[in-house]
């Protein structure tokens, strides 16, 4: 059966970063590297007796994901908010200006 981790999610604005407990070793990469300084220790302590980290400063997100692809115990997941939707007005308009090519 496959293992599954704990996720601690905290929702921004652009993106939803989520930390494993159970997978981060508190070397604290994420932090050195992500460029908005989002990131800090948190009080919370994680598998290897180490504080994990925490979006102290979430609304600073971007979503750019460095955190996640420089973190060596794949402890992070951040999921992007899908790009603003489009109105779906335009796009009709501009299929319709194209005519129907079926008839
Ligand atoms: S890079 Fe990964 S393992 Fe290191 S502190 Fe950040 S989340 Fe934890
Ligand atoms: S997604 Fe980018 S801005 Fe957000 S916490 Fe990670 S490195 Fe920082």
């Amino acid at each position: 059966m496959p293992k599954t981790f704990t996720r601690l999610e905290t929702k921004g604005v652009k993106a939803i970063f989520a930390v494993s407990p159970e997978l981060c070793k508190g070397c604290g990469l994420c932090i050195e590297k992500c460029p908005s300084q989002v990131l800090d220790w948190s009080t919370r302590i994680g598998i290897y007796g180490t504080p994990i980290v925490e979006p102290k400063r979430m609304e600073r997100c971007t979503g750019c994901m460095l955190c996640q692809y420089f973190c060596p115990d794949a402890a992070i997941d951040v999921i992007r908010e899908a790009k603003k939707k489009m109105p779906l007005q335009p796009l009709l308009e501009k299929e319709e200006a194209g005519g129907d090519r079926s008839k």
